[in-house]
């Protein structure tokens, strides 16, 4: 059964052979792979329990709903926007529904440096194929290509850079174009639809508006989840619950996992937790076409420009993903160039935009630390190698805007930069700096803050998710990652929440 505030009207203790914290593209794999052996489960979700109808399609309603601290997540000095999900499904409730698995060129270097020795191409693959069956992945086609996408395509075309359609976990889509507000047509094959929907109905308990505040310790032994029930509105602290249970498994996404172990005072002998955090960054880039696009309407990614990446051979230093972006008048506000009238200009043309984002493999190490009872504080700016990155996507972007037909491209600096042909695209290079506060930098793909390894001097769990320094306490979401992974990560996190899973169970 899945519960919310309204039903947990007084203080609870709840026995378990499982609890998981977060019910996200990590979490909910785990809770189901647990209950399919037989064991009992507890999940605790710090978001509501969402159904198709609240998705209202309104911005100024779900982004509050559907993304911690209202969708206004940033780095601490507010340079960087890091959007993450909450409610039962996690980030996969609002995420756009692109599916590729973990580059085995990425797995390999982590091989090679971290050990992973419960995690060979063999495995992972089989894992990546397990998900995509379970998710009902399929590859999109010209027939959904909307027109902000087809213009990446023709641009990309037209200049002969490489490319392709994307893979997506949708059955029945509408082509809305409203993903990033949650499906109100149920299309999303997300984790609770998927996954949590099986681990409740083999008898999973999920507790939703409930918030896992520390991890119980006795030695190096996790005894369970201390938790509040949180008013969904207000945040006031309603009812305590206390989850006692043989495995503990921490799947509350990048930011919030590491400081959850923090808060919990797991040991740390190397103070690693948290230290080494990447998001793959990304920034967007804009154009006016002489015709309506309708940017908004219809699949909002399905086909991708791999011209700045090659994740196989790094002496190429290519780690820029190019995809098409767009969202609905807000999100748009908030990206787009300008102050005033130069703003206002630029969004009266909002039906003929159409916009690239390039988004950087990154290197840049930022760390996360907890913030009072229940927040994150984010240090990240990407260092001179990743903006420089960023630099080539955005030139490259313009490229192909123009390359698509294109009137006038603009560069969301605070100070607007403008180009009407491919001629005066290069001296773009030098005209991007890409200072902090001066270009929108949004991150939607924290990871790698509680990084696997062999070795429990240089990382901070196995590759099998068990903490190195406790037990029975388990990781299983994005923070798991060695490095970034330079593309979307569901899959990858859906497929380590199985793996991890399965090894749980195995201790149980
Ligand atoms: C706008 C957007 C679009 C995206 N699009 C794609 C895409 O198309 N393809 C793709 O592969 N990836 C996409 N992603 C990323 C992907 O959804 C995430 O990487 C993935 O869901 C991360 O899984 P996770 O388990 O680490 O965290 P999440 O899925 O975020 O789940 C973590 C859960 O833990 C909960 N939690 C946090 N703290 C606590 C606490 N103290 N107590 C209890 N619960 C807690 C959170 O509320 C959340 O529900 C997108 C992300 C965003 C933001
Ligand atoms: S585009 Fe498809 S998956 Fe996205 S909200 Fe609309 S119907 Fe749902």
């Amino acid at each position: 059964m899945i519960f919310g505030a309204d039903h947990v009207r007084s203080d609870r203790v709840l026995e378990a052979d499982l609890c998981v914290v977060g019910s996200g593209a990590g979490g909910a794999p785990v809770a189901a792979e647990a209950v399919a052996a037989g064991k009992s489960v507890v999940v605790l979700e710090a978001g509501r329990f969402w159904r198709p109808k609240d998705f209202t399609q309104l911005e100024h309603e779900m982004f509050p709903r559907l993304f911690h601290e209202k969708g206004g997540r940033a780095t601490r000095d507010k340079a960087v926007k890091v959007h993450q999900g909450k409610g039962v499904g996690g980030s996969t409730l609002h995420n756009i529904n692109l599916c590729k698995p973990l580059p085995m060129a990425i797995l390999r270097h982590w091989k090679a440096e971290h050990g992973l020795e419960a995690l060979d191409e063999a495995t992972a693959t089989a894992l990546f194929d397990e998900v995509e069956t379970r998710l009902g992945v399929t590859t999109l086609t010209d027939n959904d290509l909307n027109h902000n996408n087809r213009v990446l395509k023709e641009g990309a075309e037209a200049l002969g850079y490489p490319g392709g359609f994307l893979r997506h976990n949708r059955t029945g889509c509408m082509g809305s174009g409203f993903c990033e507000l949650g499906c109100p047509f149920d299309a999303k094959n997300n984790a609770l639809k998927v996954f949590i929907a099986d681990a409740v109905a083999g008898g999973a308990t999920v507790l939703a508006d409930t918030w896992a505040v520390r991890v119980t310790l006795d030695g190096r032994r996790a005894t369970g989840v201390e938790a509040v029930v949180r008013h969904p509105d207000t945040g006031a602290t309603l009812h305590r619950v206390t989850v006692k249970a043989k495995a503990v498994c921490v799947s509350a996404s990048a930011t919030a996992t590491p400081s959850l172990l923090r808060r919990s005072g797991v040991d740390d002998p190397g103070a690693l937790i948290g230290s080494r955090l990447h998001l793959h960054p990304g920034t967007a880039v804009a154009a006016v076409f002489d015709r309506d696009l309708d940017s908004w309407q219809g699949i909002p990614q399905s086909w991708e420009c791999t011209e700045l990446l090659d994740l196989e051979d790094e002496s190429k230093d290519l780690r820029c993903w190019l995809i098409a972006a767009f969202a609905h008048p807000a999100g748009v506000g908030s990206i787009l160039a300008g102050f005033g009238a130069d703003h206002a200009r630029w969004m009266k043309d909002f039906k003929r935009i159409a916009a690239i984002s390039p988004m950087v493999h990154d290197h840049t190490v930022g760390r996360v630390d907890p913030r009072g009872d229940f927040g994150v504080s984010i240090d990240y700016w990407p260092d001179e190698a990743d903006r420089a990155q960023l630099r080539r996507g955005l030139v490259e972007g313009a490229r192909i805007l123009l390359a698509a037909g294109a009137a006038r491209v603009v560069v969301p600096l605070s100070t607007p930069v403008e180009v009407t042909s491919a001629d005066e695209v290069d001296r773009l290079i030098g005209s991007i700096p890409i200072e902090r506060h001066d270009i929108d930098i949004t991150a939607v793909h924290p990871m790698s803050s509680v990084w696997m390894g062999d070795d429990p001097a240089t990382s901070c769990c196995d590759s099998r998710g068990r903490y190195h320094h406790a037990d029975n306490l388990f990781v299983a979401d994005t923070s798991l990652y060695p490095t970034s992974i330079g593309i979307p990560p569901q899959i990858t996190t859906y497929a380590m929440g199985l793996h991890v899973g399965r090894a749980i169970v195995a201790t149980l």
